[in-house]
C-alpha cells in the first residue's frame, strides 16, 4: 500500500490565533509537517526566514508563479502569499501529514482541485472586537495593517461555512485540544495512529 500523507488546511481571519493554536498542537502530537509558505510581506521582529516564510522580492514570486511553482497562491492584505506544490507534493508522497495555513481564496482553489483530497479547518475568534484586541495586543502591525485585516475579517467569517470543521477561538487550551481532536479523528478515518503513521496489524500472534 502506497502511504500517502494528508493534507489539512487551516484558515482564520488575522489574529484570530491560528499561529498559537497550531503550536500548541504540533508540540503536542508528531507527524504534522507545517508547509512554509512563500511571502511578499516583510518579516515581523520574531519571523524566520525558512521557518515561518520564505520571505522573497515581488520579483522572486511572480518569478515562481509564471513558473507555475504555486499549489495554490492568492493576494491577501495587500501582500502576495504561495504555497510550494513540490514541497508539499514530496511529503505528502512520503507519508507525511501537511498543514497549511492559507487564506480563504488559497483554500477555494485547492477544494476545487480535483487531484487533492484536504481536510479544511477553519480558526474563529469568539467576536470581532475580540479580534481587534487580540490584533491590537500582538503589536506586530500598524494601525493601518490592523483597520485592513479587520474589514477583511468580516468577509472572511462568511466562508467559514465551507470548511469541513470550525475552532472557535475563545479558550485557548480548549481551542488547541478541539483541532488537536479533529486532527486524530481524522487519522483514525484514515486508518492511522494518532502520530499519523499506518496501522500495522499483528497477524503474528
Ligand atoms: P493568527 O495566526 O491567527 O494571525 P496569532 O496566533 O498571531 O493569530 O494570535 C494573535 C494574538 O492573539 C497573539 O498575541 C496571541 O498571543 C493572542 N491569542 C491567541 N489565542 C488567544 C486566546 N484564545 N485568548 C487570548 N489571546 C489569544
Ligand atoms: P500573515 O501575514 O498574518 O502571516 O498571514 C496573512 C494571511 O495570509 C493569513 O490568512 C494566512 O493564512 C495567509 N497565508 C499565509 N500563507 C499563505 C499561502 O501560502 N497562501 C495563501 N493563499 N494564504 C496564505
Amino acid at each position: 500500500m502506497v502511504a500517502t500523507g494528508k493534507l489539512f488546511i487551516l484558515s482564520a481571519p488575522s489574529g484570530a490565533g491560528k499561529t498559537t493554536i497550531l503550536k500548541k498542537v504540533m508540540a503536542k502530537i508528531g507527524g504534522l509537517v507545517f508547509s512554509v509558505s512563500h511571502t511578499t510581506r516583510s518579516p515581523r521582529s520574531a519571523e524566520e526566514n525558512g521557518v515561518d516564510y520564505h520571505f522573497v522580492s515581488t520579483d522572486e514570486f511572480e518569478d515562481m508563479r509564471a513558473q507555475d511553482l504555486f499549489l495554490e497562491w492568492a493576494e491577501v492584505h495587500g501582500n502576495f502569499y504561495g504555497t510550494s506544490r513540490l514541497a508539499v507534493l514530496n511529503q505528502l508522497t512520503m507519508g507525511q501529514d501537511v498543514i497549511l495555513d492559507i487564506d480563504v481564496q488559497g483554500a477555494g482553489i485547492i477544494r476545487k482541485n480535483d487531484s487533492i483530497a484536504a481536510v479544511s479547518i477553519f480558526v474563529a475568534p469568539p467576536s470581532i472586537a475580540e479580534l481587534e484586541r487580540r490584533l491590537r495586543g500582538r503589536g506586530t502591525d500598524s494601525s493601518e495593517t490592523i483597520n485592513l485585516r479587520l474589514q477583511n475579517a468580516v468577509k472572511e467569517m462568511e466562508s467559514a461555512s465551507g470548511y469541513d470543521y470550525l475552532v472557535i477561538n475563545d479558550e485557548l487550551e480548549q481551542a488547541a485540544a478541539t483541532l488537536q481532536a479533529v486532527i486524530i479523528a481524522e487519522r483514525s478515518r484514515g486508518h492511522r495512529l494518532p502520530t499519523g503513521e499506518p496501522i500495522m496489524l499483528v497477524t503474528d500472534r
